[in-house]
């Protein structure tokens, strides 16, 4: 059995900034990757409901690096363990875990610095294919150069870890989901 996934929101950067936010379930696991900033909050709640579950019933949230505008609303989640490039967190529970580390046998996160020095990707194995959410890139066009990023030659190797692992479907930082074949780099 894959994960079921959905991109609940599309991020964009321009007017205002919003996060692309998405949930992979998968087994008894329910796991939020980015709820970070957007136009207001109940979008969030929602676009979660839409596709059948709800906010208590999230067990993990993964946040792809520390800009608040990828973790603004983590705390709509109470039940959940929030994982980042470091530790899952619960409660006053602080783990740290290994550079690359599994939420379930089809969600995987694994280190992928370039962007900030502590950006994950998580990949999840899903009916359509390998979808990968990730802050690499902005959206499907890019930017080619990362005006935040602390080093672009590590953005750089680590687009290309990510770009042979064949994932069918990318869901950037800020903009819809692409196939590779849509990059326009
Ligand atoms: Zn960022
Ligand atoms: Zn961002």
């Amino acid at each position: 059995m894959n994960a079921r996934f959905f991109q609940l929101l599309s991020g964009y950067v321009s007017p205002g900034v919003a996060s692309s936010v998405s949930l992979a379930a998968d087994g008894e696991r329910v796991v939020v990757i980015d709820p970070g900033m957007v136009s207001n909050k109940e979008l969030i709640i929602s676009a979660i409901q839409s596709v059948g579950y709800s906010a208590p019933e999230v067990t993990d949230v993964i946040v792809s690096h520390l800009h608040l505008d990828h973790t603004m609303n983590v705390a709509l989640f109470s039940n959940a363990t929030v994982h980042d490039f470091m530790a899952s967190y619960k409660d006053d529970s602080w783990e740290n875990h290994e550079e690359n580390f599994s939420i379930t046998e089809n969600i995987t996160v694994v280190s992928t610095p370039g962007h900030t020095r502590e950006d994950v990707s998580t990949f999840v194995k899903a009916d359509s294919g390998l979808v990968v959410c990730t802050h690499l890139w902005w959206s499907s066009s890019g930017p080619e150069v990362d005006p935040y990023s602390h080093d672009q030659r590590t953005l750089e190797s680590s687009r290309s870890m990510v770009l042979q692992r064949k994932p069918d479907l990318i869901v950037p930082g800020h903009g819809p989901s692409f196939k590779v074949s849509e990059l326009r780099l």
